[in-house]
């Protein structure tokens, strides 16, 4: 057996003809177009020299063939590498020459730049773009596949075999290379499909990308194991997102989906009846979004906590409460605890430490970086994930914030999320993100980045703050912007403040 791939796959043999997904363009995908079309790039890249082990770095747009050609890879006994598609041809370098892959699909359109790259890493370039028409091209390698045979030995594979390494988002510095095996990916699927019960008659709005956890394997081996369907969005759109709702009974989606969708005037009750789920993940939620979310369309969205190492960790539950603010409980089979980060000790209930997990969903190590990797871990096999929680009397989990946008001023720690948590709540304020700079004084001095609504004077908020928060925690400075820089999933990139506001004390 090929342990992912059999896995992922059992119940939706069973009912071949059943809807796999829908395409915007109006195509749809069976079961058993899953199992043929993945058997034609299975083929494809066996004939191209893949071997088992070797890996397929993928930069392209998403589509449902790219979906395909993940499956395949696995099929082939490969190792599925998707890179996001905003990275330059300089990046790619970066990876191609980390990881030497033996294949490198790419956009069409970007082959002429990227030929040179992939021959240096010594690997066999093929592209693959988005289908457009049954006479148009969409790229070589799904011109091969279209002349491969559609029936595949899919290659043995264990539970502890490679089946991707994905490589972090790169939020806090150089994006590292998580090797991720069959297992890893199976048993979280697995654990997924049950937590939030999804079946095959599930249909999904699928709008996030597909090179990141969330969208490859969080929203898309979720579906496909529970053999339920998916609506296949090249990306989030509102317009398309309202088109298509009324076919869909859940949705997974990361927090600025939902403050889009809030932005919008179609989302209310009726449109949203239907819905059985709304999850969001990859960056927090805002605990004023799930209530607001809330009083708009009668649905509590289910936070949950992952991270591209470990899969997902924690899930609110889908029957009880889905408390704002909180990622929720361990998942299954997942052991999680607060520690204090030098000594390692466990901490008592409420106080917010290293949160740090164990179990089949946690990776074996960053590809390439066995000293990192062996950091990372505790001596008793936990993962130290760097962001910092606490656990309350009632089990659920909450994440103040990574331990590296912790701010230490004047021998203080300031948790940003509080602070930011104290600024949001004054009137005028749309967002906020506070981060430690440098300070001739305190070491760092806190400051608060604030989006404002409307015209705001930096004293007054000062002002305003200080019966809200002790001295310490209290921002020296605040600094007003349009908006926060953001990643594709959605996380606000405090790198970019700091090195910005570097200089504010100097
Ligand atoms: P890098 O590790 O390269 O700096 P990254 O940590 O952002 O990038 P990902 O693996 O995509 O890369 O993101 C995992 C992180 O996202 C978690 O460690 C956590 O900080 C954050 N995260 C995920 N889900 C949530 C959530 N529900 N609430 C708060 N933070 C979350
Ligand atoms: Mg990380």
């Amino acid at each position: 057996t090929n342990h992912l791939f059999d896995g992922l796959l059992a119940k939706g043999r069973k009912a071949p003809e059943r809807r796999f997904a829908l395409m915007p363009d109006g195509r749809t995908y069976s079961y058993r177009d899953v199992e043929e079309v993945s058997a034609r790039f299975a083929s494809t890249l066996v004939a191209l020299g893949l071997k088992p082990g070797d890996r397929v770095a993928v930069q392209v747009e998403k589509s449902i063939e790219a979906l395909m050609l993940y499956l395949g890879t696995v099929r082939a006994g490969g190792v599925f590498l998707p890179l996001n598609t905003a990275y330059t041809p300089a990046e790619i370098d970066y990876f191609l020459t980390d990881a030497t892959p033996a294949i490198f699909v790419c956009d069409p359109k970007k082959r002429e730049a990227l030929a040179p790259i992939a021959e240096k890493a010594g690997a066999v370039i093929e592209t693959l773009g988005v289908w457009t028409s049954p006479d148009a091209s969409a790229g070589s390698l799904s011109d091969k596949t279209l002349g491969a045979d559609a029936t595949f030995s899919t290659i043995e594979r264990s539970a502890v075999d490679l089946a991707a390494i994905l490589y972090t988002s790169g939020t806090t510095g150089r994006s590292k290379g998580a090797m991720l095996s069959h297992e890893n990916l199976l048993s979280n699927a697995e654990v997924l499909e049950e937590t939030w019960g999804f079946t095959q008659d599930d249909v999904l709005l699928h709008a996030l990308p597909i090179f990141h956890t969330h969208g490859l394997f969080v929203a898309s081996n979720t579906v496909t194991i529970a053999g339920g369907s998916m609506i296949f969005l090249p990306k989030f759109d509102p317009d398309t997102v309202f088109q298509y709702l009324p076919q869909a009974t859940s949705m997974m989606g990361v927090p600025t989906f939902y403050t889009r969708l809030l932005a919008d005037e179609r989302l209310n009750r009726e449109t949203t009846a239907h819905m059985r789920l709304f999850t969001s993940g990859s960056a927090p939620l805002l605990a004023e979004t799930h209530r607001a979310f809330e009083a708009r369309t009668g649905q509590r969205i289910l936070e949950r906590y992952g991270m591209t190492e470990t899969n997902m960790n924690t899930s609110n539950p889908l029957e009880g409460e889905r408390r704002a603010g909180t990622v929720g409980f361990p998942l299954k089979g997942c052991e999680l605890r607060i520690v204090d980060e030098k000594s390692g000790e466990r901490l008592p209930t409420g106080e917010i430490g290293v949160i740090e997990v164990k179990g089949p969903n946690v990776f074996s190590g960053y590809w390439k970086m066995p000293e990192k990797t062996k950091a990372e871990f505790r001596e008793d096999g936990y993962f130290i994930t760097g962001d910092l929680g606490l656990i309350d009397e009632d089990g659920y989990v909450t994440i103040v914030g990574r331990g590296k946008d912790l701010v230490i001023t004047g021998g203080y720690n300031v948790y940003p999320k509080e602070v930011e948590l104290a600024i949001d709540e004054l009137p005028g304020v749309v967002e906020s993100a506070v981060i430690g700079v440098p300070h001739p004084d305190f070491g760092e001095g806190v400051v608060g980045v604030v989006v404002a609504k409307e015209m705001l004077e930096e004293k007054a908020l000062l002002d305003q703050l200080k019966d809200r928060l002790a001295k310490f925690k209290q921002p020296k400075r605040i600094v007003f912007v349009d908006e926060l820089p953001r990643n594709t999933m959605g996380k606000v990139q405090k790198n970019v403040l700091r090195e910005e506001n570097a200089k504010l004390f100097a």
